[in-house]
């Protein structure tokens, strides 16, 4: 699904170079549910972007869904983010002014979809995460793990290859959070491939893989790599 090949990444700040990543090898296969576990700073968020097409690296190898990233313009990036990542945030990022259908409708209205397609598509997500009785809510009538919830949906709505999910628990109680890690897992359980990243190892542990990153470094893996 996706490899990451000798990447590094370096930000400029005028003339000096902070390296960033450091000789990242990473192999993703369809149907996981990895973590990326490591405290702040670590590289973590950096490491998304690549993974979700949101940046490129300085050099090496990034493969998703057997597009190599280096052939690729801003266009062609764009569309193979929009097509292969469901991306989900700390923060939810949902619209406030529309319901839950409409903010999970969102992104097929993107892909002119007719208006009932639409509607049904939403509809069933949203019941797949648990939150048939709460569509017509907008999201500060709904919990901090409901509106997660909602990301969730919107994300999936789409059917992209990978959700992508940065601390998503991150502005949730433990409880929530757990709830929702539930949902990953049994989203996974339905062939969903999950990459989670988090600080928090509690969270990371309901991945089936857990990979480390350290000051930029891949350091060690817990779990079962599946092909
Ligand atoms: P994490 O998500 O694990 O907290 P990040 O990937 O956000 O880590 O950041 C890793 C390091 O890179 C940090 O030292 C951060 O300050 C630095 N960094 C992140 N983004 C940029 C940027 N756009 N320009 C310069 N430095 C950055
Ligand atoms: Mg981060």
């Amino acid at each position: 699904m996706l490899r990451m090949q000798n990447i590094n990444k370096s930000y400029y700040m005028g003339e000096e170079e902070l390296p960033i990543l450091h000789d990242v090898n990473l192999t993703i296969h369809s149907g996981e549910f990895v973590s990326i576990l490591g405290p702040s700073g670590s590289g973590k968020s950096t490491m998304m972007n690549i993974i979700g097409c949101l940046d490129v690296p300085s050099s090496g190898k990034y493969l998703l869904s057997g597009n190599d990233i280096d052939d690729l313009d801003e266009i062609e990036l764009a569309k193979i983010r929009n097509k292969e990542i469901g991306f989900v945030f700390q923060n939810f990022q949902l619209l406030p002014r529309m319901t839950a259908l409409q903010n999970v409708e969102l992104p097929l209205i993107y892909r002119g979809l007719s208006f009932s397609e639409r509607q049904q598509r939403a509809k069933a997500i949203l019941e797949r995460v648990g939150l048939a009785e709460r569509m017509k809510n907008l999201p500060n009538q709904l919990s901090g793990g409901q509106q997660q919830r909602v990301a969730i949906a919107r994300a999936l709505v789409t059917e992209p290859s990978i959700l992508l999910a940065d601390e998503p628990t991150g502005a949730l109680d433990q409880k929530t959070g757990a709830q929702v890690m539930e949902l990953f897992e049994e989203l996974n359980n339905d062939g969903r491939t999950i990459v989670m990243i988090t600080h928090d190892i509690k969270i990371a542990r309901h991945a089936r893989r857990v990979v480390h990153i350290l000051d930029g470094h891949l350091t060690e893996q817990t779990g079962q790599e599946v092909e």
